[in-house]
């Protein structure tokens, strides 16, 4: 017998047939004597629905009152479900984000989870009740409803997880599970039995689109094992698990892309202490978030200073950059939103020298100019124009052994 954390996505809990499905699947673990939490996200395409009507009324809907809304999605499913599986025989109950004592800070629309208390789904797992979760919001200290952020309930599920000590935490997703690359992308793409919570968090940071981050860094502190799957089909997924002595044979695990950033470029900046201060303090006051950054250096006191900015945020960056570049004396400000990131993240880069050399040798030989560079411990990224994306991806899965057989 086993504690079980299911959490369904919004795709899964889609329209009443799926409801039924979810049910048949939850009911056969129950019935093999397993405790069952399951966590519900809305039906597919409620949130957006939800977040666009307050968009009507106002830009700038109140954001207490938009996580009331935005919550009443996951109400929904977890009360169907819940009738569903009542009316198929099994005792069920459904509990919203307050009623499961989920409690967050105040940050509505990104809410953080600070704690749970989980006496009550304890008490009713004891009862043998099946106990649906809402996933996604939480409460804060004054009772106001809070929400976790877009995909937050992959988060809401790990949490309880964590929690709860469970077993295993699965995700049931429309994805078979983590890829080696984006399989709409490159048809050699596999799925990958296993990987570690490291790999998962570049490749979730760096665009793969299966697990919110958070989910990942909960699970990585607390230890859950997560398993990706699909909810509709039986085979295995992908277990997100602590990195294990082997996974270092393999130097790449993975080959992700963005095509969310813009480059700006300021040209002839002064090379002298505060600069970089003088132009970062402004975009970070304008709440945007700059992900590389490069500097030169150059001959005669000067250099050139290049970084990455989220695509929605371009315009908003490139005024600000104008601005700054009058006051310090640059001479250009340039920008292009043409670009993409394609990235390779192994754990077992740590133990093997040459891979950034093999991806720079792999691009060269398709002629695809780096624009950017950028490494961590476990990952190498490469800036370069949009348009070689597809082509950047399916060679460097061939050059570092990804393809399938
Ligand atoms: N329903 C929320 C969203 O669409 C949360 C989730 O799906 O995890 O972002
Ligand atoms: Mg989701």
């Amino acid at each position: 017998m086993a504690l079980i954390v299911q959490k369904y996505g919004g795709t899964s809990v889609g329209d009443l047939n799926r409801i039924r499905k979810v049910a048949e699947r939850i009911i056969k673990v129950y019935t093999a004597g397993n405790d069952v939490v399951v966590v519900l996200s809305a039906m597919a395409g409620v949130t957006d629905r939800l977040i666009q009507l307050a968009h009507q009324i106002t830009k700038d809907p109140n954001r207490r009152e938009l996580d009331v809304l935005l919550a009443t999605g996951e109400q929904t499913t977890v009360s169907l479900l819940c009738i569903m599986l009542e009316s198929m025989g099994y005792p069920a109950i459904s509990l919203l984000g307050y009623q499961a004592e989920i409690l967050t800070n105040r940050a509505f629309g990104r809410a953080r989870i600070v704690e749970i208390h989980a006496d009550r789904i304890k008490e009713l797992l004891s009862q043998k009740k099946i106990v649906a979760v809402a996933g996604f919001q939480g409460r804060d200290q004054q009772g106001n409803i809070t929400t976790l952020g877009r995909g937050g309930s992959d988060t809401s599920a790990v949490a309880l997880a964590a929690t709860l000590r469970a077993d295993i935490c699965e995700i049931y997703t429309d994805v078979e599970g983590v890829f080696t690359t984006d399989p709409n992308l490159c048809k050699n793409a596999r799925k990958l039995p296993k990987i570690s919570y490291d790999e998962m968090l570049e490749m979730a940071s760096l665009g793969a689109k299966v697990l919110q981050i958070r989910a990942v860094e909960f699970a990585k502190k607390f230890n859950v094992p997560v398993h990706v799957r699909s909810s509709f089909k039986e085979e295995e997924g992908t277990m997100v698990v602590e990195e294990e002595k082997d996974m270092e044979r393999v130097v790449v695990s993975g080959v992700t892309y963005s095509k969310d950033e813009a480059r700006i470029t300021l040209t002839r900046v002064p090379d002298q202490p505060g600069i970089a201060s003088r132009i970062f303090t402004p975009i970070a006051e304008a709440g945007i978030v700059v992900d590389m950054i490069i500097q030169n250096t150059r001959k005669g006191g000067l250099t050139d200073l290049t970084f990455t900015v989220p695509k929605s945020d371009y315009q908003r960056a490139m005024a600000i950059q104008k601005e700054a570049a009058k006051t310090i004396g640059a001479e250009q400000v340039l920008g292009d939103e043409h670009i993409a990131k394609v990235s390779v993240i192994g754990v077992g880069m740590r133990s093997h020298s040459g891979v950034a050399a093999k991806m720079f040798t792999a691009l060269a030989r398709e002629n695809i100019n780096i624009i950017m560079i950028s490494t961590s411990e476990i990952k190498i990224s490469c800036v370069i124009e949009e348009k070689y994306t597809e082509l950047a991806v399916r060679v460097l899965h061939n050059v570092f052994g990804l393809d399938s057989l």
